[in-house]
């Protein structure tokens, strides 16, 4: 049964256009960390409007929102002027804030990018350039500082020092979006995958199995089913290809590694991802990952087993003591991207926040890969902004 079918349509006289005769003002496609945040923006924000956000699973959540690694990122990898960084680095003040208010579990453990080689630490100097000229605090530590502060680690040239990272419990992020929506009178319908879209004079229709919902305004906010859903409203010459880059994860049986901070390589450029990094939990469990695996579809969910010996020789260069019986293949998201290995590099293709031209009322989120978690809120805000002015 989907919970879509028993909301009772609501007409409502005040929307964006004035007098609309839909069943919602706003239709939020996906309930990931972004369209729950979305979502929530708008219900709340904007009282008198109507919200639903539909999502094909019977959770929301259980997508790449939850196969991540729970890093608050702090700006540093993408280009200047890009949403990305603009985003995230919004994002993560707007996040910081949100977790103490709110209650939601989150860590400032800052972190270190190491450089073992001088064209590596010539990569960091370019990132602390970087981040001067974004208001991001960076210190660069020696190599002796670093062994210092962390005894187990590795870092030949010296690392860059980033205070303002930190790890959050996206779970409970994700619940407290949920409850606020709901709060501010908007409906979640759960198992409604949507399989059509139908542009009307105003206003979409949005079909799921067994019913659908008509509304002045859709949010495209599916993630890995973004670029589908997209193409579902989008003229021929403009449909869009997906690619998937998948990242897996190992967890860590060794002795106790003591390391306090998450620990990073130097990004390497046309890498796909930031690099096989040492990250840690709410809980304090180490994980190492994710690594990189561009694959044939969003389905394939089962972690890299072969890929262990390929990570731990990424690993041993900043902490040599680690083995490759001590890592176990744990769990693995995918990368939404929307261009192939050629250009997915780190900071190479940005997020996509648009109103399609030629459909109004139609905001695509395209290509939300890392930092979409750091920056949800932001994108949220940007995303009533483009709506609202
Ligand atoms: C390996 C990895 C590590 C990452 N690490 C970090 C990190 O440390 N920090 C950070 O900031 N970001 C990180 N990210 C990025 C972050 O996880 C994503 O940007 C973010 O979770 C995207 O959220 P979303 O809501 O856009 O997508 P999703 O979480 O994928 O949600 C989209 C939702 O849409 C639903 N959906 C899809 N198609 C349909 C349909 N047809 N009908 C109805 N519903 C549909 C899906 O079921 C899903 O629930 C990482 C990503 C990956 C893959």
């Amino acid at each position: 049964m989907h919970r879509i079918l028993r909301t009772t349509p609501r007409r409502l006289a005040s929307t964006l256009s004035g007098s609309s005769q839909n069943d919602y003002t706003h239709c939020v496609i996906g309930g990931g960390v972004v369209g729950l945040a979305v979502a929530r923006q708008l219900a709340v924000r904007h009282p008198g409007t109507s919200t639903v956000l539909l999502e094909r699973h019977e959770m929301v959540g259980t997508e790449t929102s939850s196969r991540n690694s729970e890093v608050i990122h702090a700006g540093l990898y993408y280009p200047a002027g890009s949403l990305k960084t603009e985003l995230c680095v919004r994002g993560a003040e707007m996040l910081y804030e949100l977790c103490e208010k709110a209650r939601i579990p989150f860590r400032r453990t800052g972190k270190l990018i190491l450089a073992q080689t001088e064209p590596e630490l010539e990569t960091l100097n370019a990132l602390y350039t970087h981040a001067l000229d974004h208001s991001i605090p960076l210190r660069f530590l020696s190599a002796r500082e670093v062994r210092a502060r962390e005894p187990s680690v590795t870092a030949r040239h010296g690392a860059l020092e980033s205070p303002r990272t930190g790890i959050i419990d996206s779970h409970a992020l994700m619940q407290h979006l949920h409850g606020a929506l709901e709060d501010a009178g908007g409906d979640v319908a759960l198992r409604s995958p949507v399989t059509a879209v139908t542009p009307l004079a105003s206003g979409y229709r949005i079909d799921v199995p067994g019913g659908s919902v008509t509304a002045d305004v859709v949010v495209n906010a599916a993630g890995l089913g973004a670029v589908g859903i997209a193409n579902m409203v989008l003229p021929p010459e403009r449909q869009l290809t997906a690619y998937y880059c998948k990242g897996t994860y190992f967890g860590y049986s060794g002795r106790p590694l003591g390391v306090r901070t998450l620990l990073y390589p130097a990004p390497v450029k046309g890498h796909g991802g930031l690099g096989t990094h040492l990250t840690l939990d709410i809980a304090g469990r180490v994980r190492f990952g994710p690594d990189v695996e561009w694959v044939g579809g969003a389905e394939d969910l089962v972690p890299g087993v072969g890929r262990v010996k390929e990570a731990v020789k990424e690993i041993r260069r900043y902490l040599p003591g680690v083995r490759e019986e001590e890592l176990v293949p744990d769990y693995c998201g995918v990368r939404p991207k929307i261009v192939g290995p050629e250009g997915g590099g780190v900071g190479g293709v940005d997020f996509v926040v648009r109103v399609e031209e030629g459909r109004e009322g139609w905001v695509n989120l395209l290509g939300i890969e890392s930092p979409g978690l750091t920056s949800s809120l932001a994108i949220a805000e940007r995303v009533e902004r483009l709506l609202y002015g």
